[in-house]
């Protein structure tokens, strides 16, 4: 037989072409493999029986038994839908069909006794379900334990598959495998206590009890994670065993003379410390890849420069990349601003520079005589050449990712230190999965005296009084953000709501000028409608999300945000990050529909109660997953988990990060005996993906 991972799942008993085709479109299931590992999410114990009486708040998926009382059609055509009322004696419950309206009609009856699966709804009072699955009480009785919920997609669903179809086919892809290769060293399973590979796979489809579930997730979520760490992990050490890198021992006259006639302000604790970790590392004689994190406001920029000292006062040169040319501008204006007394040569190179200006920056960047590069992603094009890059950084570094950062070392013989930024918190536990080959350091203290933004929840229904708090911040001499949605769900009604936003906007406040920026825009026009804004030109900007991180416009002192409840709290924090700049007092209005769930007012309410990032983070990060997150940081995952949890397993991770550096530091090339099938796991788990380990 072929191997699982070889073996189309067409020929399983129940699949065949057409839906192996439709698995592998909807779900990426195309081998046997492949189907055993889709897990499901979560289970319901198939001895209890519900009673429909006893429905209350956010029910999860259960078992009823009953039987129809009706079944009636409404609506024409594409609206057309089967509703049949089901009762099991305590109360009733509608079901709901939109597809297949005339088998299902055939297919079931009001006399017969039925046992429903789904996840019961409530709306005004009035409980319903939504395609559950439906099978007579003697098929379901004679199953035992616990019965798994498989994910499936709306069009799996339109066309007729459920997830009873797909225990089906798992179960079948199961008999015909004997046994499952082991995928983790003996060692390790016998040193945290797992189960086997084939045990766990069977188990975690077929559980008899909690106690067995939870052995074979743990399992299963262990050798997840392990995967995930140990790649990262071995590409970190190939490249510091093969990257030599350059050691900076000095501090010199560029640093000295900054720190002692040019620094408005004495550094933060945290800033310091950051700094300590930079000159540890620029010493140390490897390369640096270090990550920083801190939130915004929090100085970030200060301590990009003096690193970027400490390379000119070591002979080398330095440069700085932002994501966005306003980024990159505004970097250039307050750096070369700082070291105009100091005889730093700083210049900026964007996509729009002049290529007079391009040809001195290029001459400067040969010879050395420009010290500091600043500008966007031009900087690493091929033909930008320095005569010696000591230092690159990155800042708002979630646009830029690991192939990127790559580029940067072939700018030279020995590759420059690299210092990303980012002002996304990322939970610990997270960032070692994302960013397990960078190192971490965190600026966890504001400067003093900064304010903290007031955060409001607000209701559509007071949308007139936001509108007069912000006439009277207007009248103060403030600028206004308004941020509306656009997800992509409805873009054209989202776009619709903007627009409306904005005319509403301009008839409230008739006497400012109001900006208006979307992501459909083209970028130059984009660029001078911000710029407008920047200048003061216009007061109020009502934008999309696109409003650029980092961009900083210390007199804007009000954020209000539309349809706040639509938004991940990483990213509302963002948003309310570009106010609260200056030494004003800043407002963050979060508007939202008065109707929403208890879940989203809890979230919503915690934004008004702090501005710590990460505990932000760390809440998104429960509530939401991973995914909102990373969408912010526009990285994704090199591997799919299918049964870990970053958010939750944290513990695990931990232990897989252990266990992963162990097993590096004793078996740096993965060949000792028993080892052998790391590689090949490896290798299968990561090759579709980009290959970290060949960057270097
Ligand atoms: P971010 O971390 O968001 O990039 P910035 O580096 O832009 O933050 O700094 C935000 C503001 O705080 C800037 O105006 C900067 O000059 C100021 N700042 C930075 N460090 C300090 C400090 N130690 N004391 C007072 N103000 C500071
Ligand atoms: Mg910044």
């Amino acid at each position: 037989m072929a191997s699982p991972r070889e073996f189309d799942i067409k020929y399983i008993k129940g699949i065949g072409p057409q839906k192996a085709k439709l698995l592998d479109d909807e779900l990426g299931i195309k081998s046997l493999y492949d189907l055993v590992h889709h897990f499901p999410t979560h289970y319901v114990d198939r001895s209890k029986i519900y009673q429909i009486r006893s429905f209350a708040d956010e029910m999860p998926y259960v078992q009823i038994k009953g039987r129809f009382v009706s079944f009636t059609i409404h609506g024409e055509g594409a609206k057309r839908r089967l509703t049949g009322l089901f009762t099991d004696g305590s109360a009733t419950l509608e079901i709901v069909w939109f597809q297949r309206i005339k088998a299902l009609q055939e297919a079931y009856h009001t006399a017969t006794e039925y046992i429903l699966f789904g996840k019961p709804k409530e709306f005004n009072g009035r409980w319903s379900m939504v395609h559950p699955e439906i099978d007579l009480p003697e098929s379901v009785t004679a199953a035992q334990g616990l019965r798994g919920v498989y994910p499936l997609t709306e069009k799996l669903r339109n066309r007729g598959v459920t997830s009873r179809m797909m225990y089906q086919w798992i179960n079948n892809a199961l008999t015909t495998v004997r046994q499952f290769d082991e995928t983790l060293p003996v060692e390790i399973i016998r040193e945290h206590n797992l189960i086997g590979g084939d045990t766990a796979l069977r188990t975690i489809h077929n559980p008899h009890n909690p106690d067995e579930l939870y052995k074979a997730r743990l399992r299963l979520k262990f050798e997840e994670l392990f995967y995930l760490q140990l790649n990262i992990r071995r590409y970190a050490l190939k490249r510091s065993a093969a990257v030599v890198g350059r050691r900076f021992p000095r501090i010199g006259m560029f640093f000295n003379n900054f720190y002692s006639s040019v620094l408005p302000f004495p550094l933060t604790g945290a800033q310091k410390r950051v700094l300590r970790e930079i000159r540890a590392d620029v010493g140390s004689g490897q390369q640096m890849n270090r990550l920083v994190q801190g939130d915004v406001g929090s100085g970030k920029t200060i301590v990009a420069l003096m690193a970027m000292l400490i390379a000119l006062d070591n002979g080398t040169q330095a440069c700085l990349m932002a994501p966005t040319e306003i980024l990159a501008t505004q970097h250039y204006e307050s750096i070369s601003a700082m070291v105009a007394k100091t005889g730093v040569n700083v210049k900026l190179l964007t996509g729009s520079t002049r290529k007079k200006e391009r040809e001195e920056i290029a001459d400067g960047l040969a010879d050395g005589s420009l010290h500091i590069l600043i500008g966007t992603h031009a900087v690493i094009e091929d033909n930008v050449r320095f005569k010696d890059l000591g230092l690159a950084v990155i800042d708002e570094q979630h646009r830029f990712g690991v192939m990127q950062r790559a580029r940067l070392w072939s700018k030279n013989r020995i590759p420059p230190h690299v210092l990303v930024m980012t002002a996304t918190p990322i939970p610990r536990t997270l960032a070692m999965t994302l960013y397990g080959d960078l190192d971490v350091s965190v600026i966890d203290e504001l400067p003093p005296g900064r304010r903290p933004v007031t955060t409001l929840l607000r209701y559509d229904d007071q949308r007139m009084q936001v509108y007069r708090s912000i006439g009277r911040q207007l009248a103060l001499g403030r600028q206004v953000y308004i941020v509306y949605p656009l997800i992509l769900e409805n873009e054209k009604l989202d776009l619709k709501c903007l627009e409306e936003g904005y005319e509403l906007i301009r008839e409230t406040f008739p006497s400012y000028n109001v900006v208006y920026v979307h992501g459909k825009m083209k970028p130059k026009e984009k660029d001078h409608q911000m710029k407008l804004f920047a200048e003061n030109k216009a007061q109020i900007m009502v934008a999309t999300t696109v409003i650029e991180v980092g961009v900083n416009v210390p007199n804007a002192s009000v954020m209000v945000i539309e349809n706040a409840e639509r938004f991940g709290l990483s990213q509302l924090h963002q948003l309310r990050g570009r106010v609260g700049r200056g030494t004003d007092q800043s407002f963050c209005v979060l508007m939202s529909k008065r109707k929403i769930s208890a879940d989203t007012r809890k979230r919503l309410e915690l934004m008004t109660r702090t501005t710590d990032g990460f505990l932000i983070a760390e809440a998104d990060l429960k509530t939401r997953g991973p995914g909102d997150i990373e969408g912010t940081m526009q990285s994704g995952m090199p591997m799919e988990l299918h049964v870990a949890n970053l958010a939750t397993d944290g513990q695990i991770i931990q232990l897989a990060r252990d266990t992963v550096d162990r097993l590096l530091s004793a078996d740096p090339q993965l060949t000792a005996q028993g080892h052998g099938m790391l590689i090949p796991e490896l290798t299968h788990l990561f090759a579709r993906k980009t290959d970290m380990s060949r960057i270097s």
